[in-house]
């Protein structure tokens, strides 16, 4: 078996790992903070399930080995400047920005980029961690510690959320997933719905710019591109260059699933255009303890990453799936009692987003 070595040791590097087996690749996650290092042969394949690659002993091999790809990739993504300034320079929307330098003042980004501004941390910031907004209307000075270590955006006053996970391999081949319509409450991702005919107009548009992206970076691999619409247009929120949450729904309701495409990317296996099953949900399932009769529903096929409870920790998904769209609504009903209380309101979006 080929070895796959991914840094990054989370839930995500274990989907891979379980999406390689069928291709007889043999995935090992890697911990970027391990000092234990391993022996890495020449034909073995270097890739990643995060973009933050800190310097140490693990990531400093690993980046120096022949089949390490997307090397120029990552510092530019981890960082939201060096992420904006690439779109920018693609000519991809995004929201307007500007970088928040030691003596930038409040009052030059409100005049820039409107009413309310939401600094955003450089790096390291997820599921909207590493946030703050300002508020025009209450003027206070950029707090001291985001000075030079954040960017500044436009609030964009989207109507929902959507976003695109495509595939590129070696040769420049393109595949991408059908749109997927995202829910978030407090910046973190609480379900998705895919396919979805309503947003089938947008698909091309978000392609293109995604095909762009990918093309510019000669990147191999999976890349997640979330996006705000707007009428009918789109425009990046942020890039992933890895498997993405929004995409989880792909194990259940596509022929190659997201944690299978990246791995067929790197191993220069053939890339083929996902063939979509039927409807897909997915709920994100956070801060909450195990509950053994999700196992029970039908139409879903349950996650749970055997992580700590953590209150706002992802701990598990929840995939429903099914050629009709009622059973969907059915598996909704039957899980509503089986998750807390505030979830009703995520519930109710997936039920009337389908
Ligand atoms: P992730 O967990 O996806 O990595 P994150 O914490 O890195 O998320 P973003 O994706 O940039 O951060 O933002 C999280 C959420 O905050 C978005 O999905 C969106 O709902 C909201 N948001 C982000 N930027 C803006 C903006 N410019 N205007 C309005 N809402 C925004
Ligand atoms: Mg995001």
């Amino acid at each position: 078996m080929q070895t796959v070595w991914v840094l990054g040791a989370g839930q995500l590097g274990a989907m891979l790992q379980q999406a390689a087996y069928p291709l007889a690749l043999r995935v090992i996650p890697l911990d970027p903070d391990d000092r234990n290092l391993p022996e890495i042969g020449d034909g073995d394949l270097v890739t990643a399930e995060r973009e933050q690659w800190p310097e140490t002993p693990m990531t400093t091999l690993l980046s120096q080995h022949p089949n390490f790809v997307n090397a120029d990739v990552f510092w530019r993504i981890a960082d939201r400047f060096h992420q904006k300034s690439l779109l920018d320079s693609l000519g991809v929307a995004t929201a307007p920005w500007r970088d928040v330098e030691a003596e930038t003042a409040s009052r030059e980004l409100h005049d820039a980029l409107g009413e309310k501004v939401l600094l955003k941390r450089r790096t390291g910031g997820y599921d909207g961690k590493g946030q703050y907004w300002l508020d025009r209307a209450q003027p206070q000075p950029v707090p001291e510690d985001w000075r030079g270590t954040a960017i500044a955006e436009q609030k964009i006053p989207f109507m929902e959320e959507l976003s695109l996970v495509g595939g590129r391999d070696r040769d420049g081949k393109k595949v991408f997933y059908p749109l997927t319509l995202n829910l978030h409450s407090d910046g973190i991702l609480m379900a998705s719905v895919a396919p979805l005919s309503r947003v089938n107009h947008l698909q091309g548009q978000a392609e293109a710019m995604l095909g762009k992206i990918m093309d510019a970076m000669s990147y191999v691999g999976v890349m997640a591109m979330e996006c705000f619409r707007i009428d009918d247009t789109l425009i990046v929120n942020e890039l992933a260059p890895r498997v993405h949450n929004s995409g989880h729904w792909t194990q259940a309701g596509a022929c190659v699933s997201q944690f299978e495409m990246p791995l067929r990317a790197v191993a220069g296996l053939p890339l083929k255009a996902p063939e979509v099953r039927g409807q897909s949900a997915m709920i994100n399932l956070i801060g909450m303890e195990r509950e053994t009769r999700w196992l029970e529903v039908p139409a879903c096929q349950v996650y749970w990453y055997g992580k700590e409870v953590r209150p706002g920790r992802k701990l598990g998904h929840i995939n429903i799936n099914h050629p009709e769209t009622a059973p969907l609504h059915d598996a909704l009903t039957a899980l509503r009692p089986l998750l807390p209380e505030h979830y009703g309101k995520a519930l109710d979006w997936v039920a009337e987003a389908l």
